[in-house]
C-alpha cells in the first residue's frame, strides 16, 4: 500500500508545516492585490498562513509576507488581511471541517 502524500505547505509566520487545507492562502493577484483566497484557486503568487490570527499578528510583525511575495506589503495591508481572515474564518473552518469528514 502506497502511503498516501498529503501536500504540505510552510506557514510564513511561524514556520510551521502544515497540510495545505489548514493553511489560508494569500494571494498577490497579477493586479498587486493582496486577496485571502480561500479555496486556493486564484491565480498569482502565494503565501500561507496557519488559520490563525495569532499568525496573521506575528506576519505583521515580522513582516513575513514581504519577503514570501516579494514586495513591499503596508501594516494597513496586514490589519486589512487580518479583518478579512477574522470575518471568513468561521467559513475557513467550517470547509475545512467538512474536508476532513467523509460521512457528510
Ligand atoms: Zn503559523
Amino acid at each position: 500500500m502506497k502511503p498516501r502524500k498529503i501536500p504540505l505547505r510552510k506557514c510564513v509566520a511561524c514556520q510551521q508545516m502544515m497540510a495545505k487545507k489548514e493553511l489560508i492562502r494569500v494571494v498577490r493577484t497579477p493586479e498587486g492585490e493582496l486577496l485571502i483566497d480561500l479555496k486556493g484557486k486564484r491565480a498569482g503568487r502565494g503565501a500561507y498562513l496557519c488559520g490563525k490570527v495569532e499568525c496573521f499578528k506575528l506576519a505583521k510583525k515580522a513582516k513575513s509576507l514581504d519577503r514570501a511575495l516579494k514586495q513591499t506589503v503596508g501594516e494597513e495591508i496586514y490589519d486589512e488581511l487580518q479583518r478579512e481572515f477574522i470575518s471568513v474564518q468561521d467559513a475557513f473552518i467550517a470547509s475545512r471541517d467538512e474536508i476532513d469528514d467523509d460521512e457528510a
